[in-house]
């Protein structure tokens, strides 16, 4: 008997991969450098379906049916190369690697295409859920070529999360694709968790509230429209116990926030493609400084103001207010950035598609992002989410609860920086005129970078080092 697929790379996210396809019926070959792994995973799970193990990456090889479907689920970087330098001359046209790790876009696009050059077929493939959802159904987000998609989309499907009987799997797009919109959504990620976090302390030091009393907060939100996972596992964190101390959880956990990467590549590649996302830059950047211990150290006896002057009540209402419409930018700015990338890599991105596999199985998996779907197809082109209707109606509401939100913030000295920069952001899109103007007219007149006039066309420059006068640059 062959394999319809194999997985090599059998740590948490590998071993559960194939789980999950064996679950389903789907005869998986599986094989990993350090062979106790394969012997734990067939020993342990090997009655939940048919596994092939195998020791060596040619037996491997052998066991999968033609094209070979050969899924890496390796640490990202260099070991992903490895992997591909191994296998690949194992292989023959047609065959096809798929790449499930956390891979930089950039190098996808590289692995994809040298493996072309020899026929062989590249599918970089976000995959979101953690652990669980590898098991029970992730959020699977395959680029590479069409062809790779029909012979591979089917089985991926099946696996994936379905929401409404929807699988949350589709073709992304060519080469880079796949890997770019994981990256996107993990730094959406990003932006979301740091949103929630400012909820919660402003919640709890401009309100007042206790980690149990905010836990219900977050359980009552989360019947309404930010229902979510990442509002719901706040809910139980928060309302979790110490065994040591005997003290809420969250107030013994070291509050230096880690990142693995993901975040600081969506910033990255948005600085490269120009667009602005700053409520998941300063979502990474919250991270950053969490993380300077000496500095902050350092600077703990600065001033601050009174915090006597507590929220009044109603406050929840307005932190649930100011953190809808936040996200709202955040996703704005993450789709946007989807957008470019797919504007930039010729990719042919469906956006509303990409909210539809969102829906389920991954982290940021919400009933919000039906809304964010419905927009899409109310408008493929919009050049932003903030206009469709109902997000616009949604921000207006809440837009002067958001203001306050922001301004208690500031004015009790609890730092909300994606608050803050996504309030921001909208005030710079609805502006009629910004100071853009004087910047240009500084840049021209210490460097000569010339500007554009509101009145006619080209480029002028002003003699500002002489009589002032304006000249055609
Ligand atoms: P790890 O990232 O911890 O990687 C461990 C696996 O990589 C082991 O199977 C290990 O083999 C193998 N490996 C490492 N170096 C090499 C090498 N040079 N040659 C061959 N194999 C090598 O495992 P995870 O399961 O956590 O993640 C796998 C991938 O999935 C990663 O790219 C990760 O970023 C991504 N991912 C992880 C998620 C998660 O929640 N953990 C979520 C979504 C994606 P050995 O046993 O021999 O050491």
């Amino acid at each position: 008997q062959k394999a319809r697929i194999g997985v090599t790379g059998l740590a948490v996210m590998g071993r559960n991969l194939a789980r999950n396809l064996a679950r389903h019926g789907h005869p998986v070959a599986v094989h990993n450098r350090t062979p106790s792994r394969t012997k734990a995973l067939v020993e342990e799970f090997g009655d939940e379906g048919t596994f092939l193990p195998a020791e060596t990456p040619e037996r491997f090889v052998e066991s999968l049916e033609r094209p070979r479907r050969l899924v890496v689920m390796v640490k990202a970087g260099g070991p992903t190369d490895a992997v591909i330098d191994e296998f690949a001359p194992l292989l023959e046209p047609g065959d096809m690697i798929v790449d499930g790790g956390n891979a930089n876009f950039a190098d996808t696009r590289r692995r994809e295409s040298a493996l072309r050059e020899r026929g062989i077929h590249f599918v970089g493939t976000g995959v979101s859920g953690g652990e669980e959802g590898a098991l029970h159904g992730p959020s699977i987000m395959p680029g590479g070529s069409a062809e790779s998609y029909e012979a591979l989309g089917p089985l991926l499907e099946d696996i994936s999360a379905k929401v409404d009987g929807t699988p949350c799997c589709t073709h992304v797009g060519p080469d880079g694709a796949g890997h770019f919109v994981k990256m996107v959504h993990n730094g959406i990620e990003y932006a979301d968790m740091q949103l929630i976090a400012e909820s919660y302390d402003l919640l709890r030091h401009a309100a007042g509230l206790a980690p149990a009393e905010i836990a219900e907060v977050f359980r009552t939100w989360n019947t309404g429209r930010l229902e979510s996972y990442l509002i719901e596992i706040t809910a139980e964190v928060l309302a979790h116990t110490d065994a040591a101390t005997g003290g809420p959880f969250v107030d013994v956990v070291l509050d230096q926030a880690e990142q693995k990467g993901t975040g600081r590549w969506t910033v990255q590649t948005a600085l490269d493609l120009g667009v602005p996302v700053g409520g998941i830059a300063e979502a990474v950047f919250a991270r950053s400084v969490s993380g300077h211990a000496a500095l902050r150290e350092a600077a703990r006896n600065l001033p601050g103001p009174s915090r006597a002057a507590a929220a009044g009540p109603g406050f929840a209402d307005a932190v649930e207010k100011a953190l809808y419409a936040s996200k709202i930018v955040a996703y704005a700015q993450g789709f946007h950035e989807i957008q470019a990338g797919s504007a930039e890599y010729g990719w042919n991105i469906d956006l509303g598609a990409m909210a539809t596999i969102w829906r389920g199985g991954c982290i940021i998996r919400a009933r919000f992002l039906d809304r964010i779907r419905a927009a899409y197809e109310a408008d493929p082109q919009t050049p932003t989410l903030l206009t469709d209707d109902h997000f616009a109606e949604a921000v207006g509401d809440a837009q002067g609860a958001w203001r306050d939100v922001v301004a208690t913030a500031a004015r009790l000295g609890i730092p909300a920086p994606g608050f803050a920069t996504a309030l921001a952001y909208y005030d710079s899109l609805r502006a009629d005129r910004l100071p853009a103007a004087l910047t240009q007219g500084q840049r021209d007149f210490f460097g000569a970078h010339t500007y554009r006039r509101t009145d006619r066309e080209g480029s002028y420059h002003t003699l500002w080092g002489g009589d002032r006068t304006e000249v055609t640059a």
